[in-house]
């Protein structure tokens, strides 16, 4: 295996998606050494119940930074707007920029087929982004990496597409059981989003859920508490399963043979 930097840069469309879809894995990715930046595309100015825009763009960083923190993590955040996160050209090198300034080893951002528009345009960037970030001739003002990062995908809400079909099986599950408290710490830091997961889904106990949805992909693989990964491992990126080697007492398979 290549020799990564032990560097995680974890990217998602929202405050409290990293949390939501890995916190789990990023505690135990700090606690086997890895150093922890945690970035999202907006601030998640939309998701505010008693305050305009501006006024939760700047509450919401606050939560952010406070949960990363948690894991002793920095928070970035690349300043798009909540509802209208695209893809462009300025978005890319910007994401070039931060990826190389942290120096990522390995990002971890959302899968291609999201439900959520602003999550598919993240993991369209990240994508984008990540595959040139050892190239000299990219217009950034950081160095280029010596090796392109690992890329991984995190689970989308009940594990479907955006119609609704389940998407393919993950690559591997991480038993996260032994960390769910530090995972529901760091979502609880996220309280304004208790108030807007009523209004937006009717989700009552919306930490409770997340709680649940663990539990769900836990039982699948006969642990308490699990998040599940897919490794992006089409062309042009490395396939070392760093991840899965670094992580291996936590690491789970489905039993597809169904016995
Ligand atoms: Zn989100």
């Amino acid at each position: 295996m290549k020799d990564y930097n032990r560097n995680l840069l974890v990217v998602q469309a929202h405050p409290d998606d990293a949390e939501a879809w890995c916190g789990g894995t990023i505690k135990l990715l700090k606690d086997a050494g890895f150093k922890i930046s945690i970035a999202t595309m907006t601030a998640g100015g939309m998701g505010g119940m008693n305050g305009n825009e501006q006024e939760t763009i700047r509450l919401r960083k606050k939560e952010a930074a406070a949960a990363a923190s948690i894991v002793g993590a920095d928070y970035y955040c690349l300043d798009q707007r909540d509802g209208y996160v695209f893809d462009n050209e300025e978005v890319r090198i910007k994401m070039v920029d931060l990826i190389r300034k942290v120096e990522a080893g390995v990002i971890i951002t959302h899968i291609a087929n999201d439900y959520h528009p602003d999550h598919r345009a993240a993991s369209a960037i990240c994508d984008a982004a990540a595959i040139i970030s050892s190239l000299p001739n990219v217009p950034s003002e950081e160095k280029p990496l010596d090796v392109t990062p690992l890329l991984y995908h995190s689970a989308p809400m009940s594990l479907s597409d955006p119609l609704g079909f389940p998407i393919p099986a993950p690559h591997f599950f991480v038993d996260i059981s032994t960390v769910i408290e530090t995972k529901l710490k760091m979502l609880g830091c996220h309280e304004s989003q208790m108030q807007l997961m009523k209004h937006m889904h009717k989700i009552d106990d919306f930490f409770g859920e997340m709680k649940k949805f663990s539990a769900e992909l836990g039982h699948m693989v006969s642990v308490d508490y699990a998040e599940c990964f897919w490794q992006h491992l089409g062309g042009g990126y490395q396939k070392d399963p760093l991840l899965q080697t670094v992580l291996q007492s936590n690491i789970r398979t489905p039993d597809v043979t169904g016995s």
